[in-house]
């Protein structure tokens, strides 16, 4: 009766579970032919998920494919634990690639909320992110997959799209389920007092308007974030400011950035390229 009850507080929609993990929520989703595990926690939440997995009656092994929404430590915290206990492979957008293997190292980006700032002057008080990183004992993994490809939802059953919603980092990504409607958005939007608002940090505040739009578009019926309770679409609060033009100092900072990302991710050698 107890395991009933329990099926019942954490089965959020039909055949999608919310486990609270260290920091942040991870979602199972079930699928045609396994498991889907959205998130991991911060580190050392894979016991936590895998018990609760257990009260549920899922087997560690039935997990074939680990989705991750974005870099963030809380997202990706325990993701090379849960795919050691799970042997799924595990997918992330490539922009956030090489944060999971630990090449590259999360800075904190403009933050564009009343709280965010303060959090970003707290955070930038103490240590730095990567100081944080080696603190709390990050296991770095590789990616298998690219989670910009439905390819990946097609090998394990699920019908639904992973879409990409930048914003909150230039790589988050959302898993959209077309049966039950619902939505996985990672950090897009946080959950607070019953609405959805946008999150303390953004990368770009007129991407993540553009990336709630997007997600709102789809017509979920239910919104699952990373932090707090899913909501239904309706709980969307996202104030309508006015948003300020990058200056052209900050675009060119950002398309460096990219290239460097990208000249990351493929390696490309110059001698090879010379020959
Ligand atoms: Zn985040």
């Amino acid at each position: 009766m107890w395991g009933r009850i329990h099926q019942y507080l954490s089965e959020i929609a039909e055949g999608v579970y919310r486990i609270p993990a260290r920091a942040a929520n991870t979602y199972l989703v079930e699928a045609k032919s396994g498991l889907v595990l959205v998130d991991t926690g911060l580190p050392g939440s894979e016991k936590r998920i895998l018990s609760t997995m257990a009260r549920l009656g899922k087997e560690p092994r039935k997990v074939k494919l680990i989705v991750l929404t974005h870099r963030h430590i809380d997202h990706i915290g325990s993701a090379a634990a849960l795919k050691k206990e799970t042997g799924a492979s595990l997918a992330s957008h490539q922009f956030e690639k090489p944060y999971v293997a630990g090449t590259l190292m999360v800075s904190m980006p403009p933050a564009w909320s009343l709280k965010g700032k303060m959090t970003k002057r707290f955070v930038s008080l103490g240590q730095s992110v990567a100081k944080l990183f080696r603190l709390i004992n990050y296991h770095p993994i590789y990616v298998d997959k690219v989670a910009d490809d439905d390819s990946i939802l097609e090998e394990v059953g699920l019908d639904g799209t992973i879409l990409w919603t930048p914003g909150h980092t230039k790589g988050s990504v959302s898993l959209f389920l077309n049966k039950p409607k619902a939505v996985i958005i990672g950090d897009l939007l946080r959950s607070s007092h019953g609405k959805l608002v946008e999150p303390l940090l953004m990368e770009s505040i007129s991407q993540t308007q553009a990336s709630v739009q997007r997600v709102l578009e789809l017509g979920p019926v239910l919104v699952c974030p990373g932090h707090g309770k899913p909501l239904p679409a309706s709980a969307v609060k996202v104030s309508k400011r006015v948003v300020t033009p990058v200056p052209a100092k900050k675009k060119q900072e950002e398309e460096d950035d990219l290239d460097k990302l990208t000249a990351d991710l493929f390696k490309v050698d110059p001698q090879a390229q010379a020959q």
